[in-house]
């Protein structure tokens, strides 16, 4: 999808990782087969399996109904933190990582504790990089953003694992266990998590300050909003 038809929502570009309203949880009831998360159907579950570990299954509708702007889609989610990819446009961060020390990762400053610090060495996330211009309009817009935010260009993002409901075998079936599981991608816990978004860890850290880099881009003027 290029930067045009990117789905706008009352006048504003709506990230593409955004879920939207029309795009519906399609996943099965879990069963566990040969040791591992399943679903009945075997087709289903090769078609949702990615990264050694089962997936919830959306349809997809980018674009239709109204944008669930707290929400990531997993697929796209996924594919965004694997190719590196924008969040916001989706293109390739790779130009902009190359000519400035790393691809660009933004935290919501409220987020998990409400209130953070500058973004750590070896901090995890699940929110795919974006370009210094697609984050600077995502900052001035998106709403659990404008409480706050933390920048940092990010030398050697790592994919770490995968963040979804860890299950287990319990009295004879199959439990969920922990809803808001992060499970590394060498952890054997892997097998028994139905994912929904894949992890990142961010090594070779550098915070920056967005707004003078937005303003060094041309982005916007020294002192504006
Ligand atoms: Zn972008």
């Amino acid at each position: 999808m290029s930067l045009d038809t990117l789905p706008v929502y009352r006048g504003l570009r709506v990230p593409r990782v955004t879920r939207w309203s029309a795009e519906r949880d399609i996943t099965p009831a879990v069963c566990i087969r040969a040791g591992r998360l399943a679903y009945a159907d075997p087709v289903m579950t090769r078609a949702c399996t990615y990264q050694g570990a089962l997936w919830r299954a959306w349809t997809l509708a980018p674009g239709k109904g109204e944008p669930r702007l707290a929400h990531l889609h997993p697929a796209r989610q996924r594919r965004a933190m694997a190719r590196l990819l924008c969040q916001v446009c989706g293109l390739s961060t790779a130009e902009e990582a190359a000519a400035e020390g790393g691809p660009l990762f933004l935290v919501g400053a409220g987020e998990e504790t409400g209130f953070r610090g500058p973004i750590e060495e070896g901090e995890r996330t699940l929110h795919p990089p974006v370009h210094l211009a697609c984050g600077w309009e995502s900052v001035r817009h998106c709403q659990h953003l404008l409480d706050g935010y933390e920048a940092a260009r990010v030398a050697r993002p790592v994919p770490w694992g995968l963040y979804g409901i860890l299950h287990a075998w319990y009295g004879g079936a199959v439990v969920p266990v922990d809803p808001r599981a992060q499970i590394a991608y060498d952890d054997p816990h892997l097998a028994l998590l139905l994912a929904g978004q894949a992890v990142m860890e961010l090594n070779d850290v550098r915070p920056i300050d967005l707004r003078a880099e937005a303003v060094r881009a041309g982005l916007c003027e020294v002192g504006a909003r």
